[in-house]
């Protein structure tokens, strides 16, 4: 982990000097006011960089935003009052009626859910499911104007080539944005690989604590601008000055909690691998990745998945409800252990809703939180017995 980056972390985004507190002030207005009337003009002609009013910009979100902009080594950072409101704002900032986008590997449900309400205005998508480039390129044509990817991917956790896909939207025109949630800015900073734009829910890890939703998109000035102008304000789905506090205090711990989660998760996982009722564990630190994927992302978050030996829905309740110190819900990243799984049943529907997403049956998620491996690890052991 960079030292610089757990600087940025604990950092308070306070000016030294004498009496200086240790922890951001929350600056709870609606409203910021000026001397003068051609002062209150100037300030509104950059409602980007000034505070005019919180639907706009708030110094305590400023600060917040500067500091994920520095840790994904970006120009400029919107925050957003959650992850979907950065997704559409990216969307409807950036797309015009007649652009096409291409999604690939697997991605969050809910963009794509959003993508096909976009078709309402005009903006048709590809979903590409694999991980193979030439399949990207064959799916890039005249009016694509965006690539949207996760790496790793949502449910399965595989990861594709960034410089790769990078270097290929660059070379045709085509803005690349990623939703780099799973990994954080500390494991992974796709803008240094040649991304134009990186999404996150702050909602998981960044947060930490699972009682704030908001999210933040990093890039250039020119994209962000932009996207502030022609989505952010005018959607106003905004991070309130309370929310960006609570980021702000999760964001000091985010690198202690990254690396018991990184140690704790891969413990989880060897030992999910070496266990008899289970088929398959995806997580990317359990295979040896492809070449590229040492310098791209020098970490590994503790949130992946498992497929059961026997793939019946039954099979997958009685694991899940048989887990004591997980808790059953959806979300991740939090202090607390959760598990989950895309399977509703043993019928033809609920094979059908799996085949669908391109999803295994018998498919369990895990977030790995800080209970410590010994403890979670015991909970998963007599949890699978339940079905030896
Ligand atoms: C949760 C999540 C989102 C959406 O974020 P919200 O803060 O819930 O709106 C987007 N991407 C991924 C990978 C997520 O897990």
């Amino acid at each position: 982990m960079d030292p610089h980056d757990v600087e940025l972390c604990i950092d308070d985004g306070i000016e030294p000097g004498p009496g200086r507190p240790t922890s951001t002030p929350v600056v709870q207005t609606s409203l910021f006011t000026y001397p003068t009337l051609a002062a209150l003009s100037d300030a509104l002609a950059a409602e980007h960089r000034h505070p005019v009013y919180t639907r706009g910009q708030n110094p305590t979100v400023e600060v917040l935003e500067r500091k994920l902009a520095a840790l994904e080594r970006g120009e400029a950072c919107k925050a957003f009052g959650s992850g979907m409101a950065a997704v559409s704002a990216v969307f409807l900032g950036l797309l015009e009626a007649g652009d096409h986008v291409v999604f690939f590997n697997h991605v969050y449900g809910p963009t794509l859910q959003l993508a096909q309400h976009l078709r309402r205005f005009g903006i048709d998508h590809t979903v590409v499911r694999g991980t193979d480039l030439a399949e990207l390129e064959a799916a890039l044509g005249p009016s694509t104007r965006l690539i949207w990817t996760e790496s790793p991917g949502t449910m399965l956790f595989r990861v594709v080539d960034l410089a790769a896909v990078a270097e290929l939207g660059r070379g045709r025109g085509i803005t690349t944005a990623i939703d780099n949630s799973w990994c954080t800015p500390l494991f992974q900073k796709p803008l240094t690989l040649g991304f134009d734009l990186v999404m996150h829910t702050a909602t998981k890890y960044l947060g930490g604590h699972s009682d704030v939703v908001a999210g933040a998109v990093v890039g250039d000035a020119q994209r962000l601008e932009q996207i502030f102008y022609r989505a952010f304000l005018l959607n106003g789905g905004i991070l309130h000055p309370w929310d960006a506090w609570l980021l702000l205090r999760g964001l000091r711990t985010l690198p202690a909690r990254m690396e018991r989660i990184q140690a704790d998760g891969l413990a989880v996982a060897r030992q999910l691998a070496d266990h008899p009722a289970v088929a398959q564990v995806f997580h990317p630190g359990l295979v040896d990745g492809p070449p590229f994927l040492e310098s791209q992302m020098t970490g590994h978050a503790g949130v992946f998945s498992f497929r059961l030996a026997d793939p019946s829905g039954e099979a997958v309740r009685r694991v899940v409800d048989g887990l004591r110190l997980f808790r059953i819900g959806v979300s991740w990243g939090g202090v607390e252990s959760l598990a989950l799984s895309p399977q509703r049943g043993d019928d033809a529907e609920a094979r059908a809703a799996l085949e669908r997403q391109g999803l295994p049956l018998g498919l369990i998620r895990i977030s790995v939180g800080l209970e410590g491996a010994g403890a979670l690890t015991a909970d998963l052991e007599q949890a699978l017995a339940g079905i030896a």
